[in-house]
């Protein structure tokens, strides 16, 4: 593909994110199945249920600018979860488990950090903005599920991951 402009490069974006949200929709279901700790579980249900949203709202920017998704496959993105489910095939106490879990779903919210902050940045710039809007919305869901993640490993599951192994 040609990137000529910088409504090409924008559009690049949307299209890496794009497929990003769509193997996490694949992705998550499997995480939520493996995970022991109920709280955990639940949280990788919710934030399924957000990632649907994410997949939407992108449809409605690619709708409104009348753009089009693309094929374009987000290499980082399959390679995220490639490493997190090669974890998962670990011969693994179930709470060394999580907190691998944890550490895995957090390099992908901050990879979806990064590539939200910058396509909300772009579309400010270009004058989209109801795009730029939309794309803060996801952005603040990527930042709060990091958190609650960071809160679940510092409360709970790393506390649990340790205790197993000291058992
Ligand atoms: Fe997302
Ligand atoms: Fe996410």
């Amino acid at each position: 593909m040609k990137l000529e402009s910088f409504e090409a490069l924008f559009l690049h974006e949307l299209q890496d994110l794009y497929s990003a949200e769509k193997q996490l929709v694949t992705a998550l279901p499997k995480m939520a199945k493996k995970a022991s700790s109920e709280e955990l579980r639940q949280a990788f249900e919710t934030h399924l249920e957000q990632t649907k949203g994410h997949v939407d709202r992108l449809d409605q920017i690619f709708k409104d600018l009348d753009l089009s998704a693309g094929r374009h496959k987000c290499k980082a993105m399959e390679g995220l979860i490639e490493e997190g489910s090669d974890l998962l095939k670990e011969d693994a106490e179930p709470a060394i488990l999580d907190a691998a879990m944890i550490g895995a779903a957090q390099r992908v919210e901050h990879y979806e950090i990064a590539g939200y902050g910058t396509a909300r940045t772009f579309a400010e710039m270009l004058g989209h903005t109801s795009a730029a809007e939309l794309l803060q919305q996801t952005l603040d869901e990527e930042k709060e599920t990091d958190q609650l993640l960071t809160e679940l490993a510092v409360t709970t599951v790393n506390v649990e991951a340790q205790n197993e192994s000291e058992l």
